[in-house]
């Protein structure tokens, strides 16, 4: 049995595995076979959403596992508090499930005007033990303010786009004030990351992989992480991450990548 990976606290007091399966572009039927090899790799947690459309596959590989941590996200058009209740009924209809573990707003798309709304269904769900914890993705420090402003629950996590080359240390700040769990999507930046030169050479001297050096440092930050791989080898080699250590030196190097202009994905203040 492979080593289980570390575990974090969220502000609710449940306990989540840090490091997890992400599932962006693996198509549904692909979806059952990819998570059944990251179970049996040691993944205790696995990360889809609505518009993945890859949540039945997710669900299948899942049945009579209620002891990995599943997440699913709400996606941007069925936002609004009876359309956030229907549409997370279908979510746990494609899964299988009576419930699950996390549920999250995907985007705020503030301009809408309805994430608020969206939230105050998401602590009825909570209340009701059908989404164990809640939270958010891809939220601005105004758009957490606000929640917070406007009915006194603080998410349990906001999962955003984090990579050595777009740090955010700004916003992991304002989580740790807060209480927030940051979850890091696309922790590899998409594949780009594995290139560089820091990352090769810190993957020479530790005889690591890098893309295990790119996850092993978002862990000693403390972030929670969520790879997406496709293939046995590459799941497998992103789990190694939970079994050597970085140095200061090394952390520091990476910590020295951060770019202002290393986004890749879409700004949440204009994406919806
Ligand atoms: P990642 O940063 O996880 O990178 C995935 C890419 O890296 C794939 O091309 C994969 O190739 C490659 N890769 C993975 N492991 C290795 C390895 N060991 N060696 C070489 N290449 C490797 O990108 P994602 O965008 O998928 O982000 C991860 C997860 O974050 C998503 O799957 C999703 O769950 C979540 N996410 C959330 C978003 C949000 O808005 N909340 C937005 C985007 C992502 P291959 O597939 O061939 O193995």
């Amino acid at each position: 049995m492979p080593d289980t990976a570390p575990t974090l606290t969220l502000n609710d007091g449940r306990t989540m595995p840090q490091l997890g399966f992400g599932t962006y572009q693996i198509e549904n039927s692909h979806a059952a076979e990819a998570v059944s090899m990251a179970v049996d790799a040691g993944y205790r947690l696995v990360d889809t959403a609505a518009i993945y459309r890859n949540e039945n596959g997710v669900g299948e590989a899942l049945a009579g596992h209620d002891e990995i941590w599943l997440t699913t996200k709400i996606w941007n058009d069925q936002q609004g508090h009876r359309e956030s209740l229907a549409a997370f009924d279908k979510c746990l209809g494609r899964l299988g499930r009576e419930s699950v573990d996390l549920l999250l707003i995907h985007w705020p798309c503030a301009d809408k005007g309805k994430f608020v709304d969206t939230w105050k269904a998401f602590i009825e769900l909570r209340d009701a033990g059908k989404a164990k914890s809640i939270g958010v993705s891809n939220f601005m420090p105004e758009n957490l303010e606000k929640i917070v402003r406007e009915t006194g629950v603080t998410p349990a996590l906001n999962q955003i786009e984090l990579h050595p080359s777009f740090q955010q240390k700004e916003l992991r700040q304002l989580h740790n004030q807060m209480g927030i769990v940051t979850q890091s999507w696309s922790p590899l930046g998409q594949g780009d990351g594995l290139k560089q030169e820091t990352i090769t050479r810190i993957a020479e001297e530790t005889g690591q992989s890098p893309a295990a050096i790119i996850i092993r440092w978002h862990m000693q930050h403390g972030l929670a992480v969520i790879p997406k791989a496709s293939s046995r080898d590459h799941i497998e080699d992103n789990f190694t991450a939970t079994q050597f250590t970085l140095s200061e030196q090394q952390m520091a190097a990476i910590d020295a990548m951060d770019s202002s202009e290393g986004r890749i994905g879409p700004d949440p203040a204009r994406f919806c």
